[in-house]
């Protein structure tokens, strides 16, 4: 079997036992294959092994990916969402979620560009919760978000509120015992849930913390590094379509004929990345 395919059943193994001794069903929890930056090869291994969701962060790599690759992948988008990006985004036809929606503005722009494609259902949105209030974070700020999800409710047609989303800072999903961002993010449910009477789910949870994340609530862990192995370069990556150049030294960047040595941490939204020995 190939590292991808076994890394990917090794994680659903953990997923399960992580539910069930939670105490809850191993079917509420959707895994999602975060392959952001990998080649369309490794994420056909993974759709070899029954994998259908899968979760990109940039537009034009997913806008090729979703081209090349089977109809019946269920894609999730969790980059930076920019307005003048939506459309692209919108017109996947097998678009499964918007991860991503930092306010009543963007959900605005989404409904407006999905309204116009004819879509059977309505497209599933996230709304993206700042809950470390990182800078480099983006998402709404945890006090706002029972507005934008009820402006989605009332407003948006053609979306359905599926859930909340965070990432969380590094170092809270690197202490131990509980997390506090994700503590957050099932508060922020509970008060939209109080206001608009909705089950909404919970995305949060990535390779370091999905377990932790998984007793706290998630119904949708995002898992990248853990699946696919270390991503050997920065946020603003593309397909790897030619080799990489070398260009400034401690960007994280490496040539892609050499054997990546370091893991590099996402920092996400261009915030510098924290590179790790591996
Ligand atoms: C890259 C990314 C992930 C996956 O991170 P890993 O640590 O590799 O599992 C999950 N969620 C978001 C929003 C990401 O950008």
């Amino acid at each position: 079997m190939s590292v991808i395919a076994a890394n990917l059943n090794d994680m659903r193994t953990r997923v399960v036992t992580a539910a069930t001794s939670a105490g809850r069903d191993p079917a509420s929890v959707r895994l999602v294959a975060v392959s952001k930056t990998k080649p369309i090869e490794d994420l056909l291994v993974a759709y070899g092994e029954g994998q259908r969701h899968f979760g990109e962060n940039y537009v034009q790599e997913l806008v090729d990916k979703a081209a090349q690759l089977p109809s019946d992948i269920q894609w999730h988008f969790i980059g930076t969402m920019q307005s003048n990006k939506v459309k692209q985004v919108a017109s996947i036809p097998n678009l499964f979620a918007i991860e991503t929606v930092d306010g009543s503005k963007k959900a605005d722009t989404i409904q407006k560009e999905v309204a116009k494609l004819h879509r059977e259902t309505p497209l599933n949105v996230f709304v993206q919760v700042n809950t470390s209030g990182e800078e480099s974070k983006g998402g709404v700020e945890p006090k706002d978000c029972v507005d934008v999800a009820k402006h989605i409710v009332e407003r948006c047609q053609n979306l359905k509120l599926a859930g909340l989303m965070t990432i969380g800072s590094w170092d809270n999903s690197h202490a131990e015992g509980t997390n506090p961002d994700f503590k957050l993010l099932t508060e922020c449910r509970d008060k939209v849930k109080e206001a608009l009477g909705v089950e909404l789910e919970l995305s949060m949870g990535m390779s370091d913390d999905f377990e932790l994340a998984i007793k706290m609530g998630s119904t949708n862990v995002r898992l990248g590094s853990c699946i696919f192995g270390a991503r050997a370069k920065k946020a603003d990556a593309k397909v790897e379509t030619k080799p990489l150049e070398a260009t400034t030294a401690g960007e994280g960047t490496i040539p892609a004929n050499e054997t990546a040595v370091t893991e590099v941490k996402l920092a996400e939204n261009g915030a510098e990345p924290k590179v790790e020995k591996a």
